[in-house]
């Protein structure tokens, strides 16, 4: 991907979404939070099981099945890396499509960005960002 391309994140609201309120706006960004606390989850236990295995195991020959297996579960481990980062893409979403049903278009949410962006600018000393 172009990395002078923005890809900004796309309210869901089409059909399927007629006659939803706004708490059910709100109870889908809960939804997919849950989602997102289930990823981490098992990424953390995706981690723990790899490094539970491959501590203090050498392996020479790549074709011993212990070699096979830390594989598995090193890509297990990407795995749900991946997961975890696409439900919280899903929160974003989600929120995204909230504030669209509270009347915020692009430009709003934009401004609204701005703001909490220089607000964490701000605080904590500017030590929120990295320098
Ligand atoms: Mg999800």
């Amino acid at each position: 991907m172009n990395k002078d391309e923005i890809v900004l994140p796309r309210p869901v609201n089409g059909p399927v979404y007629d006659g939803w309120t706004l708490e059910r706006w709100l109870l889908k960004v809960c939804e997919e939070t849950g989602e997102a606390v289930t990823a981490y989850k098992n990424l953390k236990s995706a981690r723990e099981k790899y490094h539970d295995f491959v501590d203090g195991l050498s392996i020479d020959d790549m074709t011993d099945p212990k070699a096979v297996y830390a594989s598995m579960l090193q890509a297990n481990t990407q795995h749900t890396r991946m997961s975890l980062c696409r439900e919280l893409t899903d929160v974003i979403t989600a929120a995204t499509s909230a504030l669209e049903y509270l009347g915020a278009d692009l430009d709003e949410r934009q401004r609204l960005q701005q703001s909490i962006n220089e607000s964490n600018a701000k605080r904590d000393e500017g030590r929120r960002f990295r320098a």
